[in-house]
């Protein structure tokens, strides 16, 4: 079986591209290797997806858009692609399950949660470490929490979590939040908020497997504070929303890229012909679902003219 379109990542992009080559007749596979959805299926705030009103979570947003796309005729699969080919007319597409081809691919990779790097780390993900709030942020009810960042998303998900935490404290590395002044207004508006700002998290820390000490360190006065945990509390949370690493390792050497980030036109080609890249693992200024959804589209109709030619 040659597919007209292999659309690889089933996120806001790969969903969206779904829906429009589905629409336009094409034979359609969407590869998925994890959950539907990608990052926006891990908020609970979407608010400024047009459309989406007050109660629209990223999960119920994305079970739309599944639904949409499956409408439409896209057949889904779940694996993770490990390699490609796609040079000549046919491209194939190996995954860990099963080689796929098509006569072209939409990738739509998306991106992954920049971890600290700091010591302890790796040992308490999942034990007080997390990077997604919706799914850990009511382990946390009635303790406190710590977010080491000050954009957008961690604002806007230090929001979602205040709804489950006693406290809550920004560990940010520059002087002042980044994120939009309405966000920072809620926060600086609610006590339950604390901010540390200048500072970097050097070591984490616990007893018994459970985080209760974090270090950070002032990167002006070089002095190092050690927060730990509550003696009734015996632990707390730390969330981390510090930026993305595009998922785009295995087209290294195949695909022009710009800091890891694929390189297109303003149609979503790539430099090989047939191959599109839509959403946040491409180079681009603003990596939102509205923007991921409108790659997809773009991809889509691309194609779609593509292999009429
Ligand atoms: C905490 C948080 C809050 C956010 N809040 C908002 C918001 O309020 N509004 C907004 O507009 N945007 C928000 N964003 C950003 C938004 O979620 C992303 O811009 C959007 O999800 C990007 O969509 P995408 O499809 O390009 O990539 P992703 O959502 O990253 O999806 C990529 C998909 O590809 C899959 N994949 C990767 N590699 C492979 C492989 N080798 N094989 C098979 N599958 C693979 C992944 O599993 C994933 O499901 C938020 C992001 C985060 C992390």
């Amino acid at each position: 079986m040659v597919y007209d379109v292999i659309i690889i990542g089933g996120g806001p992009a790969g969903l969206s591209a779904g829906l429009y080559a589905g629409r336009g007749m094409l034979k359609t596979l969407l590869i998925e290797k994890a959950q539907y959805g990608g990052q926006a299926a891990t908020t609970n705030e979407i608010d400024n997806y047009p459309g989406a009103v007050l109660d629209e979570t990223g999960p119920s947003l994305i079970e739309k858009m599944y639904k949409q796309a499956e409408r439409f005729g896209v057949v889904f699969t779940s694996d993770t692609i490990k390699d490609v080919e796609l040079e000549g007319d046919v491209k194939i597409i190996k995954g860990e399950k099963e080689k796929y081809k098509a006569k072209t691919v939409i990738i739509a990779t998306g991106a992954f949660p920049r971890q600290l790097g700091c010591e302890g780390e790796e040992e308490f993900i999942g034990k007080g470490v997390s990077y997604c709030a919706t799914c850990d942020a009511a382990f946390f009810e009635e303790l406190e929490v710590y977010i080491v960042g000050g954009g957008d998303s961690a604002v806007q998900e230090g929001l979602f979590i205040a709804r489950f935490a006693r406290k809550i404290t920004f560990i940010q590395n520059l002087p002042e939040l980044t994120a939009a002044k309405s966000l920072q207004e809620k926060v600086f508006n609610d006590p339950k908020f604390n901010f540390v700002y200048n500072s970097v998290v050097e070591e984490l820390y616990g007893e018994d497997g459970l985080l209760d000490t974090i270090v950070i360190k002032d990167g002006v006065t070089g002095l190092q504070t050690e927060f730990n945990a509550d003696k009734d509390d015996g632990t707390f949370g730390l969330f981390v929303f510090i930026g993305l690493v595009p998922h785009t390792k295995i087209f290294e050497d195949i695909i022009e890229m710009d800091r890891g980030y694929i390189i297109t036109d303003e149609n979503m080609r790539t430099n090989i012909q047939g191959v599109y890249a839509v959403g946040d693992c491409r180079s681009k200024p603003l990596r939102q679902v509205v923007t991921a959804a409108a790659d997809g589209a773009i991809a889509a109709m691309d194609a779609e003219r593509y292999l009429i030619d």
